[in-house]
């Protein structure tokens, strides 16, 4: 299993997102004033500044806006990954969400920008909280 570092909490902006990555949900905001979609978590609404956001659960499904592929790391963390995408993904219900693509063989020709992808909650060998990334479908 991966090593991928473990949230630092409690925070209370994330920590809603975190429960729900636990509960295999991706979640993200809407503003009750304006309906801007919101991500990542905050208080307040990026668009209007209202405190009053209601948080939702996404389908998971998006496309790649664009990668790059880390070939070498010196985090003790990512040693065991080899080479590993770090991508943008657009999600459908709007929003944007820097992550990887996993499930590829070879990151650096298996993934194209705006490829259809779904999300999954990535169990860590260390930690509470699964990581959410991104594989082909
Ligand atoms: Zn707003």
């Amino acid at each position: 299993m991966p090593n991928r570092p473990q949230p630092d909490l409690p925070e209370h902006d994330t920590a809603a997102f975190w429960e729900g990555v636990k509960a295999g949900e991706l979640r993200y905001q809407t503003c009750n004033d304006c309906k801007e979609v919101v991500f990542t978590p905050r208080a307040h609404c990026t668009a209007c500044g209202s405190g009053k956001l209601t948080t939702k659960a996404a389908k998971g499904t998006g496309t790649v806006y664009t990668y790059s592929v880390v070939r070498q790391s010196r985090h003790p963390n990512f040693a065991d990954l080899g080479a590993y995408s770090v991508a943008y993904v657009d999600l459908d219900e709007g929003f944007r969400m820097l992550s990887s693509i996993v499930g590829v063989n070879d990151p650096t020709t298996e993934i194209k920008i705006g490829m259809p992808v779904k999300v999954e909650f990535e169990k860590q060998d260390t930690g509470d909280y699964p990581i959410p990334v991104f594989r082909p479908v």
